[in-house]
């Protein structure tokens, strides 16, 4: 049902309840016709923003179109909720946001209604992962030829992640990086690990020509967010679709984990979730509608305004959005090479690696990784027996400037020779200790003790074709616990690997 069909007769009152100063009731509407309803509007105040009713919209004549309440934060304040007489709103509610800064809502009162908005300090930034719906040319519409969902969301989330990337101090960042590329649905869900929204854009799909609705799907427990409140809004509103918005949740058999892989995977890593389905491809108004870029841009435009208020973003300033500096891991892979591995920095473009000979000398970059999700750098060529320091940072473009996350803790490693893989065999009154060639040794040691942590004493240097060694005239029942190491000789020194796992066998 539309607002048009919503029939009243009233004289409305605007009333403003607040707890710190009181505002004289103000009727709008002079009473006229016979006995009309009087319904009041109140608006509760809290913290963190303001909410007006529009007294333009209030008078007898324009009450039918809906009576428009403006929420706006305050500056660095988002909205956590929005209410109507203490309840997230129903679809008896529409309208499209106007601006960056104010969500305005059109209401139908049939009663006494108070208002409300719950505001948040906001962290004054946001991750967003966006997923286009499908990959390729999938779902065409079967009422307009041309029109594929698949082509149509992968344009809505490239618009959608320009339009938000006008806001400052945001993170856009989308599921696949081309649309030839698929990706399963789960994936799809867990790659928005560390962000704070996940929204995976649709057309939806029915055997009824004239279905014609959005329809947001939320995470278990979240169809009263106010996120998913003003999406469903803002479709229904900017596509005049025939239908009110819906919000659904739907969740397997067992009641609990959610049916649609996206949510489930997002669910798994703590992000909130949502599906947007941009009403039906299989209506022709909607298709055609859906087919226009100019309708999307201004779709796009009208969701991440949404998204703003919500966060309490907004365009002013440069971003400051604080990427986690990652932190770093180094291990020794031979004589003359390191590897070095560091965790996600959530919204990171890449990551730079510098080097020092010295814990507080100078460090000089070694290398730009310029991939966000490439976690991981080979450094070849070093000097066997030297101790390299290394730090990495993180990095993201916001318009023309780089933005670099603080510098990891400094971690350093002597390269050295890998530790050998070694193997264990026992004969009649001996033991055979084997082990794999370690690249770039010049020899091994053998170590044995007669217990596990005992004392481990050097048996026997090899040379470097060596790749086994027994040790006989044990005695028979006799267990022996064993370790070996490899070194390279540099400048006459012996750099040492270090100590294999320990083996141990009786003697026969
Ligand atoms: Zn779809």
């Amino acid at each position: 049902m539309k607002y048009a069909a919503r029939m009243f007769s009233l004289v409305i009152c605007v009333v403003m309840v607040a707890t710190m100063f009181s505002f004289a009731p103000g009727v709008f509407a002079a009473e006229s016709g016979e006995e009309p309803a009087e319904y009041q509007i109140s608006v509760i105040p809290s913290a963190g923003g303001t909410v007006s009713v529009d007294p333009e919209t209030v008078t007898e004549e324009t009450a039918a179109k809906g009576v428009k309440v403006i929420v706006t934060p305050d500056k660095g304040y988002g909205v956590s909720s929005i209410k109507i007489n203490g309840e997230a709103p129903d679809t008896t509610v529409s309208g499209p946001v106007s601006s960056g800064s104010s969500f305005v809502w059109t209401i139908y009162p049939q009663e006494d209604t108070n208002v409300q908005a719950v505001f948040h300090k906001s962290n004054g930034y946001v991750f967003v992962m966006l997923d286009a719906g499908h990959y390729g040319n999938v779902n065409r519409s079967p009422v307009l030829k041309s029109y594929y969902e698949s082509q149509m969301t992968w344009k809505l989330q490239n618009y959608l992640k320009q339009e938000l990337e006008e806001y400052t101090n945001v993170v856009v960042d989308t599921t696949r990086s081309s649309q030839s590329k698929d990706m399963g649905v789960y994936e799809r869900g867990t790659s928005s690990k560390g962000y704070d929204l996940f929204l995976s854009l649709h057309s939806n799909a029915t055997s009824s020509k004239s279905t014609d609705y959005p329809l947001i799907i939320t995470q278990k427990g979240n169809t009263k967010d106010a996120l998913a409140v003003m999406l469903g809004q803002i479709i229904e509103s900017v596509m005049d679709t025939r239908q009110d918005y819906q919000i659904w949740q739907r969740l397997n058999k067992d009641n609990k984990t959610e049916y649609y892989g996206v949510l489930r995977g997002s669910k798994s890593v703590g992000t909130k979730g949502m599906i947007l389905e941009h009403s039906f491809h299989t209506n022709l108004t909607a298709a055609k509608w859906l087919s226009s870029n100019s309708n999307l841009k201004k779709m796009a435009e009208a969701e991440a305004a949404a998204i703003a208020v919500y966060y309490g973003l907004s365009k002013e300033g440069s971003s400051t959005i604080p990427l986690k500096k990652p932190s770093l891991r180094i291990y020794n892979t031979d004589y003359r090479t390191l590897t070095l591995k560091w965790g996600k920095s959530v919204g990171a473009q890449g990551y730079v690696i510098y080097r020092s000979r010295t814990k507080n000398g100078t460090y000089k970059r070694v290398k730009t990784v310029k991939s966000g999700s490439t976690l991981k750098f080979i450094n070849r060529k070093l000097t066997c027996g030297t101790t390299y320091y290394y730090k990495i940072r993180a990095y993201r473009k916001f318009g023309g400037t780089t933005r670099y996350s603080n510098d990891s803790a400094v971690k350093a490693m002597k390269v050295r020779p890998a530790k050998p893989s070694v193997g264990i065999r026992s004969g009649k009154r001996k033991i055979t200790v084997k082990w794999k060639k370690v690249t770039g040794a010049t020899g091994y040691v053998v170590y044995r003790a007669k217990k596990k942590n005992g004392k481990y004493k050097k048996i026997r240097t090899l040379k470097r074709s060596a790749r086994s060694y027994t040790n006989t005239g044990i005695k028979k029942g006799k267990r022996y616990y064993y370790k070996v190491r490899a070194y390279r000789k540099v400048k006459g020194k012996r750099i040492y690997s270090e100590y294999s796992r320990t083996i141990n066998r009786k003697a026969k």
